[in-house]
């Protein structure tokens, strides 16, 4: 047993609001600099929705992670030597149109007009040219809160079929947002894509990083990464990435983008894991069992052998500590209300979530899920469907979410009753 230590992340997703306060922060603070324009390390989508970069989960064309062949794990993307064979063009590289050309405003020309009784247009610029644009396309949030919803409804001449299509399409509609950072992945695709060996993933609290130094540009990082979490400075012409703010960790204190979150759903904390079984936990054949083996990958911080063990390979008191009071530890793994994005990819990622708790569309009756206040959580039919939970953070498996569902449904009505008065009274209103 080789056991490391993590530092790792659960967001509660019923608690975020959708604020943008994080991505702001993050932004002021890391990357707002010449280059780097339209890189936001932490991005909050709005889903069901495109993302960013725009598609990222459903783009064949540069999609990163690990697949098996052969009963083995391989980069999807393709390793540097078959990357380095294609070196000079290579058609599936990300580019800046996948993400976005950031623009600002011509506020010269705004401030200075003289008054006429024209309204004075402020003209897009790009950043990154320094040119006129002629009309923003896309870019990050555009879709934001429309709900999936972006769909023209056919003008159809026929006023009943027109609501029919409305009613249909819309009256199901359901919304919640998804922040997103670096996974720090204990299977990172980046590092193993990295011609340059610059990717690499510290050993003391598993933080992945660039080393600006040796980086060489080559971006297969960015291709090789599933969650699109490595970006390009097009002025220092070397990749970078979230850094889980380890000049603020170092110090005991907080990411940036967790100190400011306004909906508290940001926790942080340190866990245990047995290293040498890593390879094997994301190379379990069914993408659904991948949750369970990475679950079994984490150690117990309160077990006595794992404690002696992590001591005798040179893991601190103070490490061994934050573990057990990890929030980490009681969400993902003893509680098991915290889920992994997108198993599937293999790269085994250490930022988890809470799903949300929808609200219910209709009570269902079976009485064998009774909570211990007798009250049946309806969580099969909450107004995001559980289908869709599945595709997102357990390799499409809703038994997991329903689980997951059901225990945060019967925390809910169980610290109700004991803050609004009681089950019953709910059941009557
Ligand atoms: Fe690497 Fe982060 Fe992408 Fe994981 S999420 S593959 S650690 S860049
Ligand atoms: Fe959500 Fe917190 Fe970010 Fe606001 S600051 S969008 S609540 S994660």
């Amino acid at each position: 047993m080789r056991i490391k230590a993590q530092v790792a992340m659960v967001m509660h997703l019923d608690k975020c609001i959708g604020c943008h306060t994080c991505s702001v922060t993050c932004k002021n603070v890391w990357t707002n600099r010449p280059g780097t324009e339209y890189v936001w390390f932490n991005n909050v989508e709005t889903r069901p929705g495109p993302g960013y970069p725009k598609e990222w989960e459903n783009t064949d064309r540069y999609k990163g992670g690990w697949v098996l062949r052969n009963g083995k794990l391989s980069l999807r993307a393709g390793g540097p030597i078959s990357k380095l064979a294609n070196i000079f063009y290579n058609p599936n590289m990300a580019e800046i149109d996948d993400f976005y050309e950031p623009w600002t405003y011509d506020f010269e020309h705004l401030h200075k007009s003289p008054r006429k009784k024209n309204i004075v247009v402020a003209r897009p610029k790009s950043m990154i040219t320094g040119k006129f644009m002629d009309k923003p396309e896309w870019g990050p949030n555009w879709d934001d809160d429309l709900a999936g919803g972006s769909e023209v409804v056919p003008m159809d001449p026929n006023v009943q079929k027109l609501q029919e299509h409305i009613a249909m399409e819309y009256e199901k509609t359901f919304m919640m947002y998804l922040p997103r950072i670096c996974e720090h992945c204990l299977n990172p695709s980046c590092v193993a894509s990295c011609p340059s060996g610059a990717l690499y993933k510290r050993d003391e609290d598993g933080i992945v990083l660039v080393d600006q130094d040796a980086c060489r540009g080559w971006r297969f990082c960015m291709n090789g990464c599933p969650y699109h979490k490595v970006y390009y400075n097009w002025n220092t012409h070397k990749a970078e990435k979230c850094n889980f703010c380890y000049p603020r960790t170092e110090a005991g204190l907080p990411t940036i983008c967790s100190e400011t979150c306004v909906g508290r759903i940001r926790y942080i904390g340190v866990v245990l894991y047995d290293a040498d079984r890593v390879k094997e936990a994301a190379s379990v054949e069914d993408p659904k069992d991948l949750y369970e083996s990475q679950l079994s990958v984490f150690l117990d911080p309160f077990d006595p052998e794992v404690i002696e063990k992590a001591k005798e390979q040179g893991i601190t008191q103070s490490w061994i500590e934050s573990a057990q009071e990890s929030p980490i530890y009681k969400m993902a793994m003893k509680w098991k209300i915290a889920l992994p994005l997108h198993p599937e990819y293999r790269t085994l990622p250490m930022v988890w979530y809470v799903p949300p708790l929808s609200p219910i569309m209709n009570h269902i009756t079976n009485e064998n899920e009774l909570s211990a206040d007798g009250y049946i959580p309806a969580v099969d039919d909450m107004r995001i469907p559980m289908e869709y939970l599945a595709s997102i953070l357990s390799a499409d498996d809703t038994s997991v979410i329903r689980r997951v569902l059901l225990k945060m449904a019967a925390m809910r009505v169980h610290m109700r009753a004991k803050t609004v008065g009681g089950v019953d009274e709910m059941k009557k209103s």
